[in-house]
């Protein structure tokens, strides 16, 4: 952490913040030029808060060196994550492609479509069966009705099971249904969730927040991380701009950023980060080209009588065509998806 004096500070306030750097436990490094004195504090100072130095007189401004999220950082953790689900390696060479219905509709709806999705490459099942809708009347998900048809699925397939929680009382009915619990992106910032599940030996999806930065997506995992779980997955999942063309604006460049920022494996949702079907394929291949280890895709047997989300998600025919091209793209920068020759 540097902190850059005004080039008025008087020796005694200059004093007075080296003080208060030792009394951190913190080493102090003075550079005194002719301009400006600039004072780094060497040592643990991504928990500190720096408010406490920019309020100090004299103090022009703090500049952090360090990432305030060290578990999930990279400069402290060069090498990529990765970790076993099932029989894939998260965060490996091959892409995580996880699909399925928005939501869990009945158990033939969800056993089609893990039969298909498996058919056409992915190698995880997604299904919501708590749903965070932004209306209390709509469709709310089936509950626990649902995390037993999934089981059934991943019986039938072999596919692990992705499913939203949403609350920190539903963790132990869905452990013992589920591989993958999925945050989303309403209760990214909701921290006594992220602390329980710290707690458990399950991977976590961590989708990104609505109008949440980079910043506050990587504090988050940090969360989780610091609980002892270093099973995360990030994903963006589109953020809110002032564009309405689309559901959500695709934030790119979080890819990109994001594996330079962390170690940890980043996907994209282009099913929520667009809201319609036509843009799903266009954006998917956009994402691996742009380094993302994986996709979570919706797809829904019948998009028209879908319970939620159906203008977004793909019929299982077009999701195939989709992972193929998709193959394509991954083998260019090193990657596959194992069905695509
Ligand atoms: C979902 O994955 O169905 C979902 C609700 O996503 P998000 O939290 O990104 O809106
Ligand atoms: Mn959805």
């Amino acid at each position: 952490m540097m902190i850059i004096m005004k080039s008025n500070a008087t020796p005694k306030q200059i004093d007075h913040v080296i003080e208060r750097i030792k009394a951190l436990g913190l080493n102090v490094h003075l550079s005194q030029g002719v301009e400006a004195t600039i004072i780094g504090a060497i040592g643990e100072t991504h928990n500190i808060n720096i408010d406490q130095f920019e309020v100090l007189d004299g103090v022009d401004f703090v500049k952090r060196i360090t990432q305030p999220f060290k578990l999930a950082s990279r400069q402290f953790y060069p090498e990529d994550s990765k970790y076993a689900l099932d029989g894939f390696t998260v965060g490996g060479k091959d892409l995580l492609i996880i699909a399925g219905p928005c939501s869990v509709e009945s158990r033939s709806q969800i056993i089609e479509t893990a039969i298909a999705v498996k058919k056409a490459g992915a190698n995880a099942l997604r299904g919501g069966v708590f749903k965070p809708r932004t209306s209390p009347y709509a469709f709310q998900g089936i509950g626990e009705e649902g995390m037993e048809y999934l089981a059934e699925a991943r019986e039938i397939t072999g596919l692990p099971v992705v499913a939203e929680i949403m609350s920190q009382i539903q963790i132990e009915e869905m452990v013992k249904f589920v591989d993958v619990l999925q945050v989303g992106a309403r209760s990214m910032q909701n921290f006594n969730l992220l602390r329980a599940l710290g707690e458990i030996k399950k991977p976590i999806l961590l989708k990104r927040g609505l109008s949440a930065t980079i910043e506050e997506l990587l504090m988050s995992a940090e969360y989780i991380l610091a609980g002892g779980n270093n099973q995360v997955i990030l994903c963006e999942r589109g953020i809110r701009t002032f564009e309405t063309s689309t559901r959500n604006t695709t934030d790119i460049n979080a890819i990109p950023v994001l594996k330079n920022l962390t170690h940890l494996p980043v996907i994209l949702d282009p099913s929520h980060s667009t809201g319609y079907s036509e843009y799903v394929g266009p954006v998917a291949r956009a994402a691996i080209a742009a380094g993302a280890d994986g996709l979570m895709v919706e797809v829904h047997l019948h998009p028209e009588s879908a319970l939620s989300d159906g203008k977004q998600s793909l019929k299982p025919e077009k999701f195939s065509e989709i992972i193929q091209q998709v193959g394509q793209i991954a083998k260019i920068i090193g990657r596959q998806i194992p069905c695509v020759q």
